[in-house]
């Protein structure tokens, strides 16, 4: 008999709170209930996660004063996944709550959609009857319609099909000859989309080894995650639906997650053309009524596959048999607000718990993930060769020095190496499609005057304005700030102003002037408003409305276009430059990745990467297709240098507008933590993060690192709760576990 209760409250304490469960409430309260009880004097809603009979407020704990409808509760098969979330990733169980259900039902607002029917009573389907034809003609005439339209029709559409008025209807609602009711019904996201049923395609050899790998784990009582490594056009996402197929035999669900739903509509497409309506696709574009629908489907076992971003991982499955995680190296699988869980890492752990077989896929896999192979804590499947033994792309790099050094006058300003406009020449010529890459937007990258040195910077960020032409605006791409671009130099009136380096627009301008009569289109977030516009650009080009491509990352994943047999890769080592640890890894997946784009038809494709850098050894092995090469050579660095995989790296952020109180804060922070820190421990810091402003805050970093996490994230716990309130006041102090981005 459990007495009290732990309930966490939607409150930024970081804690949970004991309450007296009522006896009239016992056997009915269990762990992710929600319940309403006081808090302060004001009524609130939280979650049950824990039931003890003893509590240190015995006898001062309120009771708990309502269990509120069971449609909101948290799953209780989830609870376990929350409380590793909470303690690994260093949150508060009631942060990781509230992200782990839908913020439409836990608000609970949201009702499901119904509608209203009229329908016909028995009686009024009985029309030799004394009393029906003791009705007037006008009723008989309305009820001998209704029972031609097949006696059941929607309330709204029902005075649309009986000529009478509303009156008549209602009056034989009253009398009984017609019976209103309410059903539920479901809002379709895929309503306006046509989807093609599509049948299982005939697996190639290297697919069927790794289906019976995923196979195998699928029934094993005590699955190993598998690392699926198969090159770009390997066929990962037939061997995934197939995966499902055996999964939906044994009467078990699965969960698919995709970096950005947006930037992989052809990937989601497939499961819904392969499975129908036992898909759901959970995404951030779905109005909340969809998402409601979608995620009470789920836990009502009306839908069998899950198909999302990130927070579709949590997907209130009860049976579940596979998660696949697709590009399992991307980054935006962490989230960068807390909880800062990686979904990859913790579909891993779903899939301990559950237990259930786990599928990540890449062709360019995490170095974390690989070394996790290595050791032997996954098993790695790979599938090196491209379906229908279609060749690799062929890389050319160009060393844009050198090739600086042979232009002329006005070839120097076009971007383009002679090799790279050659061949775009060529396949326009042969009706062929190109894509250019440049992982840049906007126009020019800096503005400064020739007289003076200004340079154009912004005040909140420490970096520099990027001019965009069409908008003429100067716009700071971390915070969004924009200024009308200067005519001459507010500092010296000078009116010779240098737009210097460039981007994606600069890439168009230059495109189009270049060859006139290509159809060009650019994709990058300034010109996709949404993923309508996403959604028509590539329509578009499928339909070979568009010659040319051109894009920043947003057209690096899973576009698969089989007249596609250039890439150009612009800048390939913008990069490479940034000060951060995974910097060549990054390089080398996103350079595999756009090359993978090329040549996926029947015409064998080329890539050309321009570099200032071509004998950078993630170039290198991207031009030679060769992960393991890259992984060999970067490795050995990161072991000498005590970074992931072989170790754990902890980022503390300190952000505050006073720069001398938000380095206080990081010193006193340092101070307390390193009390507790296990031996084997480097600490770092604290220091300037390199993004040493940042949307008008300063910031400060604290970077920590071991073999074993836990020796970290213990200690920051305990830290934490050291800082004063002042400090905590006027500092935001955030720990990111396994830290993606350093600046
Ligand atoms: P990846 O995700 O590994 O890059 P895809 O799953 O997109 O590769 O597959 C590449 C292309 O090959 C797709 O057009 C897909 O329809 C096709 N394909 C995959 N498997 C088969 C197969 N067994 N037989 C024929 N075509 C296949
Ligand atoms: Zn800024």
């Amino acid at each position: 008999m459990a007495l009290y209760a732990e309930i966490a409250f939607n409150l930024a304490t970081g804690r949970c709170f004991d309450y007296e469960v009522p006896a009239a409430m016992e056997g009915k309260i269990h762990l992710g209930c929600r319940v309403r009880a006081l808090f302060n004097g004001r009524e609130l809603s939280g979650y049950v996660l824990k039931l003890k009979d003893f509590s240190v407020y015995k006898g001062k704990a309120n009771p708990i004063l309502e269990i509120e409808d069971a449609s909101r509760q948290f799953p209780p098969q989830l609870l376990k996944l929350a409380d590793w979330i909470v303690s690994y990733y260093c949150a508060s169980h009631e942060c990781v709550i509230w992200n782990l259900l839908p913020a439409v039902v836990r608000k609970g607002e949201m009702q499901h959609k119904e509608t209203t029917y009229i329908d016909l009573s028995p009686a009024a389907k009985d029309q030799g009857s004394d009393a029906f034809k003791a009705l007037t003609p006008k009723r008989q005439q309305v009820l001998k319609t209704l029972v031609k339209l097949g006696g059941c029709l929607p309330a709204k559409e029902t005075l649309g099909a009986v000529d009478a008025s509303q009156g008549v209807i209602d009056a034989l609602v009253r009398d009984g000859w017609l019976i209103k009711s309410r059903r539920v019904e479901e809002r379709d996201p895929f309503s306006n989309v046509i989807v093609h049923r599509d049948e299982p395609k005939e697996l190639s050899k290297e697919q069927s080894s790794a289906l019976a790998a995923i196979v195998e784990e699928i029934d094993a009582p005590k699955p190993k995650p598998i690392l699926l490594h198969g090159c770009t056009g390997s066929g990962k996402t037939e061997v995934y639906l197939h995966s499902i197929s055996y999964c939906l035999e044994k009467g078990r669900d699965a969960i698919v997650l995709v970096p950005e739903i947006a930037l992989t509509p052809q990937t989601t497409l497939r499961f819904r053309q392969r499975f129908g309506d036992m898909v759901s696709v959970l995404h951030s574009g779905l109005t909340e009524g969809q998402r409601f629908d979608e995620w009470t489907r789920i836990a009502a076992g009306r839908s069998r596959i899950a198909v999302g971003a990130r927070s579709a991982l949590f997907a209130p499955f009860h049976h579940l048999g596979l998660i696949v995680v697709d590009e399992e190296h991307e980054t935006t699988y962490k989230q960068d607000e807390a909880p800062h869980y990686n979904a990859r890492d913790v579909a891993v752990v779903r899939g301990f718990l559950e237990p259930c077989a786990v599928v990540l896929g890449s062709a360019t896999p995490a170095l974390e993930s690989y070394y996790n192979c290595s050791i032997g804590k996954y098993r790695l499947v790979e599938m090196p060769s491209r379906i229908d033994s279609k060749p690799m792309p062929k890389v050319e790099v160009v060393d844009m020095h050198v090739e600086r050094a042979l232009l002329k006058g006005d070839e120097k300003a076009s971007f383009f190496s002679k090799r790279l406009k050659y061949l775009i020449d060529d396949r326009l010529g042969k009706h062929q499609q190109v894509i250019l890459f440049l992982n840049r937007r906007g126009y020019a990258t800096t503005l400064t005057c020739s007289e003076c040195g200004y340079t154009a910077s912004c005040d909140n960020c420490s970096v520099t304005y990027t001019y965009h032409r069409k908008a003429d605006k100067l716009v700071c791409h971390h915070c969004n700030t924009m200024l009308d671009a200067p005519k001459e130099c507010p500092d010296c009136g000078n009116p010779n102003i240098r737009y210097g380096g460039y981007g994606t627009e600069r890439i168009e301008a230059v495109t189009r002037k270049m060859f006139p009569n290509a159809m060009v289109a650019r994709m990058d977030s300034d010109t996709m408003s949404n993923s309508e516009s996403y959604r028509q650009v590539l329509g578009a080009f499928r339909e070979h409305h568009i010659d040319i491509l051109i894009g920043t990352q947003m057209i690096a994943k899973g576009l698969d276009f089989p007249d596609v047999t250039l890439v150009g890769i612009i800048q390939a080592d913008i990069g490479l430059n940034m000060p951060d640890f995974r910097s060549a890894e990054r390089t080398f997946s996103l350079i595999t990745q756009v090359a993978g784009r090329a040549g996926r038809g029947s015409e064998a494709g080329i890539v050309v990467v321009q570099t200032c850098t071509p004998e950078n050894y993630a170039l290198v092995s991207a031009q030679r297709h060769d992960f393991k090469g890259f992984y060999d050579q970067e490795t050995p660095v990161r072991k000498n240098l005590c970074f992931p995989p072989f170790t754990h790296l902890v980022m503390v952020l300190f952000r505050g507008e006073d720069e001398g109180e938000t380095a206080q804060c990081a010193e006193n922070f340092a101070q307390a933590v390193a009390k507790g820190l296990a031996k084997d421990v480097q600490v770092m810091g604290p220091m300037p993060a390199p993004m040493a402003k940042l949307a008008g805050k300063f910031r400060y970093q604290l970077l920590l690192r071991a073999v074993n996490v836990r020796g970290i994230t213990n200690a920051c716990r305990a830290a934490m709760a050291q800082l004063s309130p002042k400090d905590l006041r006027k500092v935001r102090v955030d720990i990111d576990v396994d830290a993606r981005f350093l600046m």
